[in-house]
């Protein structure tokens, strides 16, 4: 469990003249809210993920912030463009990594549940299909994946989460 109990609920905005003035050591590529660093993200896929009007989508470079209790979910590389996780048409994985209907592969469709609940035959199968998929050109993570790049490094990532809670609670 984490303390997402105490978070406030509403996220906190930021006035965008005050923002604007402590710019002066802010690195582009750092969130405004969570000070962590983001990764770019292709202005297609903002595009593609946006549950808000594109009219507010601007010709700049954003990124995507991983950090999990951060409301952000893209922000524009000079910080006073922010999109939250209700301004986005899909569930972001690293946002909420436990949830289990939360997809963790886009493309082909698997979610942490699914991943949860496979046996490591299984698990390995998500696996190759993912593969299969990629091979076959049938992903689209620049559409599909709101981080905007290949799902495959979070499945591994979560396959080993679980392995490794199940060796925890065999001890
Ligand atoms: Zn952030």
């Amino acid at each position: 469990m984490n303390d997402s109990c105490c978070l406030p609920s509403k996220p906190i905005l930021v006035d965008l003249d005050e923002h604007a003035m402590q710019l002066g050591g802010r690195e582009t590529n750092e969130c405004p809210t969570c000070r962590q660093r983001g990764k770019p993200v292709p202005g297609q896929t903002v595009k593609a993920m946006l549950a808000v009007t594109l009219r507010q989508a601007r010709d700049t470079e954003y990124f995507f912030c991983r950090t999990r209790d951060c409301p952000v979910v893209y922000f524009s590389a000079d910080g006073t463009q922010t999109f939250l996780a209700d301004e986005v048409r899909e569930r972001v994985f690293q946002k909420e990594p436990d949830a289990d209907d939360v997809f963790v592969c886009y493309c082909f469709r698997h979610t942490v549940g699914e991943v949860h609940a496979a046996t490591p035959e299984i698990r390995d199968e998500i696996l190759d299909d993912i593969n299969v998929g990629i091979n076959a050109g049938q992903c689209a993570c620049d559409l599909r994946n709101p981080q905007g790049a290949c799902c495959l490094g979070n499945v591994r990532q979560v396959i080993k989460r679980f392995e490794h809670e199940k060796e925890l609670a065999l001890r």
